[in-house]
Formats: structure tokens, sequence, C-alpha cells
């Protein structure tokens, strides 16, 4: 066991268990490739989904990512664009959300991951 912390673990995307071994693939501007994991930990061979499906789960952690990111932007919105049209909101919100996809993606997989390893 390794004396890195968990923070570090999700900012890097490692393994919950050794936080050495990658858990994606390829890097996150790989678009073709954003989703594709590891099956198992590189390092420790810890296998990072317990069941199939298991990442179902991982649709909360990212369904309150977006809500945060769609907060920030209505709230930059309104505070230094004086509070534009609807329109503005909505393709702005869209925009951001599209955007921030891989990212989004990815962190509310390792967020699952590091949650439901965590609980075991
Ligand atoms: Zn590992």
């Amino acid at each position: 066991m390794s004396e890195k912390s968990v923070l570090s673990g999700i900012l890097n995307a490692k393994c919950p268990r050794c936080k050495e071994g990658d858990l994606f693939t390829h890097g996150m501007f790989n678009l073709k490739k954003v989703s594709s994991m590891h099956e198992k930990c590189p390092n420790c061979n810890l296998q990072y989904e317990k069941q199939p499906g298991n990442f179902y789960g991982a649709m909360y952690v990212s369904y309150a990512f977006s809500t945060g990111l769609f907060l920030v932007t209505a709230f930059i919105l309104y505070h230094f664009f004086n509070d534009p049209a609807i329109e503005v909101y909505l393709i702005a919100i869209l925009g951001v959300a599209l955007v921030f996809f891989p990212v989004n993606f990815r962190f509310s997989r390792i967020v699952f991951l590091y949650i439901i390893w965590k609980s075991s």
C-alpha cells in the first residue's frame, strides 16, 4: 500500500487501492477512447468493475457534477454578462456541458470507483 492521497489518486485517475495503476487506457483528450478503461489495475490487479453495469451508479455522480457546472455557468452569466436573454443561458450551458463532457465522464467514474472501493 502506498501513502498517496485519495485526492491525488482521483486527480491523476489512478487505481483506488494502490493509487499507482492507471484507470483509463488513453488520455482524456483522446475523444474516441475517452471511455475505455483497464479491466484490472495494471499494478495491483484490482478488478475495477465489481459487476457488469457497475458504472450506472456513476450517473448520479455525473448528475451532481453537471448541476454544479450549470449553476456556475448561470452565476457567471448573471453577474458578469449582465443577465443576458434566456437563449444565451441555454446555449452557454449546452456548450459548457459539451466542452466538459470528457472531464465530467471521467471524474464521475473515478469518484464513483473511489466511493465503492472505500465502502468495501
Ligand atoms: Zn491498483
